[in-house]
């Protein structure tokens, strides 16, 4: 099938955009190359405390806008991030659960593009600060989120597993 998120060209820049927010599209061996390159200069868990803030950043900033494009309101903004990651390539994110007072929810990660290549680890950490980024959006910045992968198919799981709660 043919991509399912609209993808416009600037005729001048050659520039890529979705919902006027620019974007990149890179062969995928070209992002994990450079993830593993930064893994291993820094460690797991400085990378990871980084990425979280990165994450949280952007997925907060992308929330906003894309509330304000297609006037979408609450919960609602939380899903169509959920799909709009789906529907470009970085894995399958089906939402367990989610309660927008309180900021918890699980969600499922499936053929996640971290996990492919990786084995008996969790692989999946830059999703991390995602899930808080657009909870606090949709909840409110008087939440204070942080999110953890509770188990990983690059460790043998059917499926990775993210659960959002208060810090
Ligand atoms: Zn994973």
């Amino acid at each position: 099938m043919k991509p399912e998120v609209p993808i416009e060209v600037d005729a001048a820049t050659g520039a890529w955009s979705v919902d006027g927010i620019p974007m990149i599209l890179v062969p995928r061996h070209f992002f994990l190359n450079n993830h593993l390159a930064i893994e291993s200069a820094l460690g797991v868990q400085k990378y990871s405390e980084l990425l979280f803030d990165a994450g949280y950043k952007s997925a907060y900033v992308w929330c906003e806008k894309e509330a304000r494009t297609h006037g979408l309101k609450g919960v609602e903004v939380f899903h169509h991030y959920m799909k709009r990651l789906s529907q470009r390539g970085w894995g399958q994110f089906r939402v367990e659960s989610v309660d927008p007072q309180t900021g918890r929810a699980r969600v499922q990660v499936h053929h996640s593009v971290f996990a492919v290549e990786r084995k008996n680890a969790k692989a999946c950490y830059m999703f991390r600060g995602w899930f808080p980024g657009a909870l606090e959006f949709v909840g409110g910045k008087k939440l204070k989120l942080t999110s953890n992968e509770i188990q990983c198919a690059a460790e043998g799981h059917e499926h990775c597993v993210f659960e959002a709660a208060p810090r």
